[in-house]
C-alpha cells in the first residue's frame, strides 16, 4: 500500500447512521471546551481523553501569574502519557502497517501513533468538525501523507477484512454497542493483530451503575459499560485480552489536579467520587485478534 491511496472521502461516505449517533456528531461538532483546547494549544496534539501517572509537583512551582499555564501544560502531559500507554500496547508495528482509531476525536493519538511508528493512521469519527480539524492538523505537520480522519461509523469501517495491524478505542467505546463494536474491529484486524481500548468502565464488584455513572453518561449522553461487557464482547469476537491493566490509582492525580484549575467543567466531582467509591474504574485492555 503507498501513501497516496487515501480517499478524499469525507464529504460523501456517510457517518452518523442513527438518530443517537447524529445528537452524538451534533455534540462533537459543537464541542470547544477550554479543557481540550487550551490543553492541544502546549504542543498541537489535541486529545478528548483524561491523564494518567503522578502529577511532576516541580512543573507547578513558580510564580502565581504562570501558575494556571504550568497547570494546563501538566495535564496535557499526562494526557499524552494515556495516549502513550495506549501506543506502548499495539505490539510489532512494521512501517508499512495500517493502524485504525476507532472514535478519533481530534486527532492526538493518531499523530502520535504516526510519529511512533512511522505507518499509515486512518481516524473514524462522527463529527465534521474534529476531522476537518486532524486532517488540518496532519497538513500543519506534513505528516497528512500518513494521518487521515474522515466522518464515519466506527460500527462500519471503510476498511478490508484482515487490512489493520492494530486498532483502538481511546475513550470512545461508550458510544456503541460493544458487541458489535468488537465485531467490526476483529473484521478489520489481520489474524495476529492487536486490539486496545481505554476506557471508564462500571465495576461489576459494585452491582450496578452508581449515581455517579449515571451523571457521567448524562454528561457526555454516553453509556458507560461494564468490565464484564468488554470482556464478554472480546471473547465473542475472536478478541482475547492479553493485558487488562486497572488505571484507576494512576488516573487520580490527574483529576485531583484538574479539579483545582479555573477550566472545570463540572463533572470533576462525579469521576472522583465514582473511582474512590469503587463503582467506576479506568482501564486498558489489549487483545490479541486470534
Ligand atoms: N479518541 C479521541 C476522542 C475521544 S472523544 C481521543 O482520545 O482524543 C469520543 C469520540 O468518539 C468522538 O470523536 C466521537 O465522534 C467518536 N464516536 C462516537 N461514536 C462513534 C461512532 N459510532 N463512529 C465513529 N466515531 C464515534
Amino acid at each position: 500500500m503507498t501513501t497516496t491511496d487515501f480517499t478524499p472521502d469525507t464529504a460523501v461516505i456517510p457517518g452518523p447512521a442513527t438518530p443517537y449517533q447524529d445528537d452524538i456528531a451534533r455534540y462533537w461538532d459543537q464541542e470547544a471546551r477550554p479543557v481540550n483546547l487550551r490543553l492541544g494549544d502546549v504542543d498541537g496534539l489535541y486529545h478528548h481523553h483524561y491523564g494518567i501517572g503522578d502529577v511532576d509537583r516541580d512543573a507547578l512551582a513558580g510564580p502565581a501569574s504562570g501558575h494556571e499555564r504550568r497547570l494546563v501544560a501538566e495535564l496535557h502531559r499526562l494526557e499524552s502519557a494515556q495516549a502513550d500507554l495506549l501506543l506502548d500496547h499495539l505490539g510489532h508495528v512494521p512501517r508499512e502497517s495500517l493502524l485504525v482509531d476507532a472514535g478519533c476525536g481530534r486527532g492526538g493519538s493518531m499523530m502520535m501513533a504516526h510519529q511512533r511508528f512511522g505507518c499509515r493512521v486512518e481516524g473514524l469519527t462522527l463529527s465534521a468538525k474534529q476531522a476537518e480539524f486532524a486532517n488540518r492538523r496532519a497538513e500543519e505537520t506534513e505528516a497528512a501523507a500518513f494521518v487521515h480522519a474522515r466522518v464515519r461509523n466506527m460500527l462500519d469501517m471503510p476498511f478490508e477484512t484482515g487490512s489493520a495491524r492494530a486498532s483502538w478505542n481511546n475513550e470512545s467505546s461508550m458510544y456503541v454497542d460493544l458487541d458489535d463494536l468488537m465485531g467490526e474491529h476483529a473484521r478489520i484486524l489481520e489474524v495476529g493483530g492487536r486490539y486496545v481500548t481505554i476506557t471508564g468502565c462500571w465495576n461489576p464488584a459494585y452491582g450496578q451503575p452508581s449515581k455517579w455513572v449515571s451523571q457521567i453518561n448524562a454528561h457526555f449522553e454516553c453509556n458507560i459499560h461494564s468490565r464484564r461487557e468488554y470482556l464478554r464482547a472480546m471473547a465473542d469476537n475472536r478478541l482475547v485480552p492479553r493485558a487488562i491493566i486497572d488505571l484507576t490509582e494512576a488516573t487520580l492525580p490527574y483529576w485531583e489536579l484538574r479539579a483545582t484549575s479555573a477550566l472545570v467543567t463540572g463533572i470533576e466531582e462525579a469521576f472522583l467520587s465514582s473511582y474512590k467509591d469503587g463503582s467506576f474504574q479506568y482501564v486498558l485492555i489489549a487483545a490479541d485478534r486470534v
